[in-house]
């Protein structure tokens, strides 16, 4: 094959080098060169795959569920999450739904306070504060305990966009994540409107 650098053909391609597959330790390797167009820059990237029995794409409340169930299993979980650990539910689905849904019924009682009980009930709806409660109540987004809480059952956290590439691996970034027993998709659910 022609020398790339000689003419400034920009080649990027996948070269498996001889290295073994696996470790030991649920790892393997392999390597993409890649040199940039012009032959200016010689990119080696490490790819490395690591191996668990189960891979779980999301982390919300499923996955959070399949590290509980898994713990002191013996099984080895990865679970991949691109935003919060907890999900749909603890920020922006039940938690503060029913955090918004609890203001209202307490206005609601108030104003049944004025025919049961008072004579004379008065307030102003205060939207800054009600909002205050559910972001609170949603941990102001913060999930560094429910990330911690899914790790202490010895699963391995991997942030970022997970995409599935075959039926046992999925890619976070440049990282490989293979599930020798199972990969689970656990990536929740979006709204359709009916036809
Ligand atoms: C307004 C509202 C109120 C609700 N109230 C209730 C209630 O009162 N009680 C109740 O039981 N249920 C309620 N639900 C439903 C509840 O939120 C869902 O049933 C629950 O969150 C589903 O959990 P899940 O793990 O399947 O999905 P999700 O909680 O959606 O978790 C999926 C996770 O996968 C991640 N993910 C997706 N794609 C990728 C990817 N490619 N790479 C990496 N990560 C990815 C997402 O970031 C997310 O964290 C409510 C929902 C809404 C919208």
């Amino acid at each position: 094959m022609a020398d790339p650098l000689d003419d400034g053909v920009a080649l990027c391609g996948e070269l498996t080098k001889p290295i073994p597959k696996s470790d030991g330790q649920g790892r393997a390797a392999s390597t993409i060169l890649c040199i940039a167009a012009f032959g200016v820059a010689v990119t080696e990237v490490l790819r490395v795959a690591e191996e668990f029995d189960v891979v779980c794409l999301g982390g919300g409340v499923a996955g959070e569920a399949i590290a509980v169930g898994l713990q002191g299993s013996g099984l080895t979980l990865a679970v991949v999450e691109r935003e919060l650990v907890g999900g749909e539910c603890p920020y922006w689905g039940c938690v503060p739904s029913k955090t918004l849904l609890r203001s209202g019924e307490t206005l609601t009682e108030a104003g049944r306070a004025r025919v049961l009980a008072a004579s004379r009930v008065d307030w102003n709806v205060d939207f800054p504060k009600i909002s205050t409660r559910v972001r609170w109540m949603a941990r102001n987004l913060d999930d560094s305990r429910p990330a911690a809480a899914m790790e202490a059952t010895g699963a391995k956290l991997f942030r970022g966009e997970g995409t599935l590439t075959d039926s046992r691996t999925v890619m976070v970034g440049s990282q490989e994540l293979v599930g020798r027993r199972a990969l689970v998709i656990a990536n929740g659910s979006t709204a359709a409107i009916p036809r």
